[in-house]
């Protein structure tokens, strides 16, 4: 998708640090960390969004690749958080589904924080 951040990440035209790929999708180090560790797994086709035509073999690829980020990243003992923020009131910021993967630190367990009006 042409302007795509994470297209354009998957395609080398944007440097990131990779974590993990196979065949259908990309993992790299969030470039604003909100926790010691903190990765985003993106399919490397483009999809908006969840409601976006994905199908359930990408979506399994998409989830089933945690685990073994977790493993790489040392997190899979402590354990971790998985958040995919979706569409707007989520603060969706980028227009290319995405997984947060979020470690390293405990944490609160509240996990939805009101952005005020
Ligand atoms: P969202 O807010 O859409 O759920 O998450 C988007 C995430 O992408 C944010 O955590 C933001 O830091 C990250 N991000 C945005 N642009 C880039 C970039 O160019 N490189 C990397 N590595 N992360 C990015
Ligand atoms: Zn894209």
């Amino acid at each position: 998708m042409e302007g795509c951040v994470f297209c354009m990440i998957v395609g080398g035209e944007i440097p990131s640090r990779k974590v993990y790929e196979d065949d259908r999708v990309y993992a790299f180090d969030d470039i604003t960390p909100q926790a010691p560790i903190h990765v985003l797994i993106v399919p490397k086709e483009h999809h908006s969004d969840l409601a976006d035509d994905v199908s359930v073999e990408l979506m399994g690829r998409i989830f089933s690749s945690v685990p073994e980020i977790a493993r790489i990243k040392g997190l899979d003992d402590a354990g971790y958080r998985v958040v995919v923020n979706n569409g707007e009131d989520a603060g969706q910021t980028v227009g290319h589904l995405h997984v947060h993967v979020l470690g390293g630190r405990r944490m609160s367990h509240g996990m939805v924080e009101f952005a005020g009006e």
